[in-house]
């Protein structure tokens, strides 16, 4: 079975961990990742997302933190500092600054952003193919209140979502084209999924290369999992991002922000949690293929109950 999966970082590593241990072939796994958080700091190419990925599937992320690499040190962060370069409010870990170094030194050679995540792909026995999203550095900016404009992970770290946001923008995203593989990998899929992803910020940006939304249009099947269970985001500040865009912190609403195919939307199929089995009939009412699932990824095995109810027929 051929599985493509739209994903952001932590949540999104979290059900691809999950689907690569519910499917036999998991070479047939492709992730469309948002690069939509990747940013240049102190001279090297971030890409946090694909890392977050990356670090999960290859057993080497920190499981306690729940970011970054296991067994991390932070020298070199704190000579940045004592410099005076880059974000002080911004760790980057050492282990993590070789992944940046090597990605920066591939992408100064000529290579694009797809094929550096193939080399780091190859590192580890990952069993996925990742893709980014576009080869195109279309990072997301955070407009807040004042009108202050920002990258998107100044608001994010630095500000911990606090300043009320007003809009999200990817300059330059118009003129953007998917990465190669991408259309083909959606369109190839028997199904795609949106993971449980950020839907602003990590499902968004996807969804906003132009060309993203006709393939999925041409897709044999989408399927969605709630990132909300019981009104609330699970981890991290979401709802932030779904407030500056007028979508409440709520499963169905979150189902009618991506839209049914039929409608000119995104899905076929939204996995809502066991404690949001009251919104279903709303939405089943209006045509969607509503499933009532356990959506929490606690461990290996929660993911993996979850990734195969996401490719239930
Ligand atoms: P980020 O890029 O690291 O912020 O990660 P993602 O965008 O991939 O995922 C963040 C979202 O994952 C959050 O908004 C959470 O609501 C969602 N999430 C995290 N853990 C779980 C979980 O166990 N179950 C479900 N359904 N969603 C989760
Ligand atoms: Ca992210």
């Amino acid at each position: 079975m051929r599985v493509t999966v739209l994903a952001g970082g932590v949540g999104g590593a979290r059900f691809v961990k999950g689907l690569r241990d519910a499917v036999e072939d998991a070479d047939e796994i492709t992730v469309v990742v948002n690069t939509g958080d990747d940013l240049w700091l102190s001279g090297v190419r971030l890409q946090p997302d694909i890392d977050s990925i990356l670090y999960a599937l290859a057993g080497v992320n920190d499981t306690e933190r729940g970011w970054g690499r296991a067994g991390e040190s932070e020298r070199v962060s704190a000579e940045l500092q004592a410099w005076g370069a880059g974000w002080p409010w911004f760790t980057l870990g050492d282990l993590d600054l070789g992944t940046h170094l090597a990605r920066t030194g591939w992408l100064r050679d000529g290579l694009a952003p797809s094929q550096v995540a193939e080399r780091l792909g190859a590192r580890w026995p990952i069993g996925v193919r990742l893709l980014p999203m576009t080869d195109t550095e279309v990072d997301t900016h955070v407009v807040v209140e004042d009108g202050t404009r920002m990258h998107f992970q100044e608001w994010w770290t630095r500000h911990r979502a606090s300043l009320r946001a007003t809009a999200f923008e990817s300059p330059g995203i118009a003129d953007a084209r998917p990465a190669p593989g991408v259309v083909e990998a959606i369109e190839e899929a028997d199904v795609v999924v949106l993971a449980p992803s950020n839907p602003v910020v990590s499902i968004g940006p996807i969804l906003a290369v132009p060309g993203v939304r006709e393939a999925l249009g041409r897709a044999r099947r989408v399927v969605g999992v709630s990132p909300i269970i019981g009104g609330k985001v699970v981890r991290g500040m979401a709802d932030a991002c779904l407030a500056a865009i007028g979508v409440k912190t709520a499963a169905d609403a979150v189902a009618r922000h991506y839209g049914r195919r039929a409608e000119g939307g995104v899905l076929d199929t939204w996995l809502v949690a066991e404690e949001d089995a009251a919104l279903a009939p709303g939405l089943e009412a209006e045509g969607w293929d509503v499933r009532v699932e356990p959506l929490w990824m606690t461990d290996p095995e929660r993911s993996a109950t979850l990734a195969r109810a996401a490719l239930r027929p």
